[in-house]
């Protein structure tokens, strides 16, 4: 009987559900041998102080140098990474080139931001990995700082709650990403130990638009309460010189964003100044 259920069910498995499911076993494999022929690398955004420009960190994010289809961004091939597990392999070995070609970019004081996939925190001894990995690569505990989103911490709030007092008493920085889309409630951020919020470009991108209104609310809102709570606030997607301003006024203190770098390869931050620009003489 259970078998006939089987044969039933997989009938109704269409055909472009089959093929979708072919291609996500097919990406499956292929994120396995990039993990090993070494085509995830990361690449670099600053994250500047609103007022003056000046950078205070870079965000690590991952890309994939794909043989054939060239540079690929996340969202093609997290949810599977994700869904299949291997997000775990691939971003130790993220984290790892990120605190190795980071290095040269923080120097006194900035920082390293790392993206933590939720499934790292179903491992209670998460952050004694994460330090281990740093005595192993010589990166200072002060120089990075961890991104997770609400949904890693709602899956079990105690065990998170722990494994974030810990990073932090270890002297890495947290904070909480893409804020704003999750289902928290504002009121909920303090109960866990955090350095800062960052709010979903979303918010932002919305400023200088006609439904501005409802996100300048919002954001102000998570101002009042970080300024409470002793919060740094950081904007993500600022694109635009509208937008900064709108930031500004309401006493954002860092933002990241198009406007002032895209994520690039750690050297192009480090690379000298170079020559000055060729001087090209008006026409006559
Ligand atoms: P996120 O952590 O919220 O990262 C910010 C995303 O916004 C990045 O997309 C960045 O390229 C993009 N961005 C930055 N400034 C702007 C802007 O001004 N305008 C627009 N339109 N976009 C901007 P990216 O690199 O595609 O990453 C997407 C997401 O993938 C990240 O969102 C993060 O959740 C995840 N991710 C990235 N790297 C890693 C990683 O190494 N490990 C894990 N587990 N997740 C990662
Ligand atoms: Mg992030
Ligand atoms: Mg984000
Ligand atoms: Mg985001």
């Amino acid at each position: 009987r259970a078998k006939a259920t089987g044969r039933q069910r997989f009938v109704l498995f269409d055909e472009s559900q089959q093929k979708a499911a072919m291609n996500v076993l097919e990406l499956e494999l292929q994120l396995r041998h990039a993990l090993h022929a070494g085509e995830f690398v990361p690449y670099f955004q600053p994250i500047v102080r609103l007022d003056d420009g000046s950078t205070v960190g870079y965000e690590a994010l991952i890309r994939w140098q794909h043989p054939e289809r060239g540079l690929l961004g996340p969202g093609e091939f997290l949810p599977v990474a994700e869904e299949s597990g291997l997000i775990e392999a691939i971003d130790w070995h993220m984290y790892r080139l990120a605190c190795a070609a980071g290095a040269p970019l923080v120097g006194d004081g900035g920082y390293i931001s790392i993206n933590i996939s939720p499934r790292h925190f179903q491992y209670e001894d998460f952050d004694q990995r994460l330090l281990e990995l740093l005595r192993e690569t010589g990166f200072a505990p002060p120089q990075l700082r961890i991104e997770v989103t609400e949904g890693t911490l709602l899956g079990d709030p105690e065990a998170a709650a722990r494994i974030l007092q810990r990073l932090q008493d270890a002297g890495i920085g947290t904070a909480l990403d893409d804020f704003g889309t999750g289902y928290s409630s504002l009121s909920y951020v303090h109960r866990f130990p955090l350095k800062s919020i960052k709010i979903d470009r979303s918010f932002i991108s919305d400023l200088g638009q006609t439904n501005a209104r409802r996100s300048l609310a919002i954001i102000e809102a998570v101002q009042g309460l970080a300024r409470s709570l002793g919060l740094n606030v950081v904007a993500e997607g600022v694109e635009t010189e509208v937008q900064r301003q709108a930031l500004l006024a309401t006493g954002c203190a860092y933002a990241q964003g198009f406007l002032f770098g895209r994520p690039q390869p750690a050297e192009h931050w480090q690379a000298p100044a170079g020559p000055a620009p060729t001087v090209i003489p008006e026409k006559p």
